[in-house]
């Protein structure tokens, strides 16, 4: 692996018959950037059931989550829902692909896809337990695909659907927001300058709340320029006595975790139904270091004593936000996106030989916005 790999890639827009082989990065073990390694020899993913469609990939967008994947984060969890019932010639998930969105075009669909066909622009999150889109092809079910911003090149979509289906599950399923229930409220985004606030700014405030952010000091103007109406600069001091002065809030998303939810909790209007979700949760690393069993019933246990124990004493509810893959749901954002009123926020974009470096850059941190890899 590294950045002086020699290129051969392939240009076919669609499979032939007789092409069985795609471009990929590829991990064969879990570790640090070394074990990202190039190939010509990745195997093109089948449209395996009638619901799937394989899809050209044009850009790949990357994730914290792809970072911790690489590392061998949630592999047990990830592994059982890859393969449930254990019915897999192999029970090894390598050679494993990375990468977690796409931005592409349609080259097959199954016998009952009726929402796509071939030709058609798409974009998508892809679910980390399928194999992702730093590869020429991607198969996923049409339920998790939609059709691409017309306004957005695939770079710039590809800055999207991850995001997107992880603050839309949050705010909605766990935050009880949308668009027609938020013009009221109140919403906290700490972390606001990442991939995932970046987004949730644009969302809440097209969907008319009132939207507070608090992030380092430089990632002001981004912030202010995505719509934020007040915002807390964590690094010039104790961000919840700055937070405190300000009216309560009626749900919080909260993209740091750590000690955040210590503090947050009081920031919140007591017994009004307020939320407190933070994205940053222990299920992964408590079921890879507990194994499957006992992770997911401690997890469970220490989820379900923190929300009895804020619902008891302060009167607000304690949950957690996960990405669910939902295509419908990028419906609703393209529209959004097409109508001007969420932009992109692309921070830098690597050519495909150079997907380490993309890497490298997700682990030096302090993101504004997303990191993205044009692919095709
Ligand atoms: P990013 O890395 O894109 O963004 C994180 C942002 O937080 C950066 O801009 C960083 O900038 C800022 N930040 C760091 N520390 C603080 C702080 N103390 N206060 C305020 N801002 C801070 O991450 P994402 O937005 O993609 O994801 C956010 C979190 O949610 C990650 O932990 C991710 O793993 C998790 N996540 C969980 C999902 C789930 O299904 N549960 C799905 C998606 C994401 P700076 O350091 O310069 O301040």
């Amino acid at each position: 692996a590294g950045s002086s790999v020699c290129f051969r890639r392939n240009v076919c827009s669609s499979p032939s018959r007789l092409q069985s082989c795609m471009s990929a990065w590829v991990i064969d073990q879990y570790g640090t950037n070394e074990v990202l390694r190039y190939t010509e020899e990745a195997t093109i993913p089948s449209v395996s059931s009638a619901s799937e469609v394989l899809i050209k990939v044009h850009a790949a967008g990357l994730n914290p989550l792809d970072l911790s994947m690489r590392g061998g984060y949630g592999a047990k969890l990830l592994k059982l829902r890859r393969d449930p019932l254990s019915v897999m010639n192999s029970d090894s998930e390598f050679p494993l692909i990375l990468g977690r969105d796409v931005s592409g075009v349609v080259v097959e669909c199954g016998s009952a896809v009726s929402h796509f066909a071939p030709g058609d622009e798409v974009w998508a999150a892809v679910p980390p337990w399928k194999q992702g889109s730093l590869a020429d092809f991607v198969t996923l079910t049409e339920f998790e695909v939609s059709h691409k911003p017309k306004s957005l090149s695939h770079i710039e979509a590809a800055s999207i659907p991850y995001v997107a289906n992880t603050a839309l599950s949050a705010l909605v399923n766990a935050g009880g927001l949308c668009r027609d229930s938020s013009s009221n409220k109140r919403v906290l985004i700490t972390g606001g300058s990442g991939g995932v606030g970046t987004f949730s700014i644009q969302l809440l405030k097209a969907w008319g709340a009132h939207v507070t952010v608090t992030c380092s000091q430089n990632a002001e103007g981004l912030v202010r320029g995505l719509g934020a109406d007040e915002v807390v600069d964590y690094t010039a001091g104790d961000p919840a006595k700055q937070l405190d002065v300000m009216e309560k809030f009626d749900v919080i998303l909260d993209n740091v975790g750590g000690e955040t939810e210590q503090w947050a909790m009081g920031l919140l209007k007591p017994w009004s139904g307020a939320k407190y979700i933070t994205l940053v949760t222990p299920l992964l690393f408590n079921t890879d270091s507990m194994g499957l069993l006992d992770g997911t019933v401690q997890t469970g246990l220490a989820l379900q004593k923190k929300a009895i124990q804020s619902i008891s004493s302060r009167g607000v509810f304690y949950r957690w936000g996960f990405y669910a893959p939902d295509g419908p749901a990028l419906d609703e954002v393209r529209n959004l996106v097409d109508a001007g009123k969420i932009l992109p926020v692309v921070e830098a974009h690597f050519q495909f030989s150079h997907v380490p470096q993309g890497f490298q850059k997700l682990e030096q941190g302090h993101a504004r916005g997303k990191t993205v890899v044009r692919v095709a």
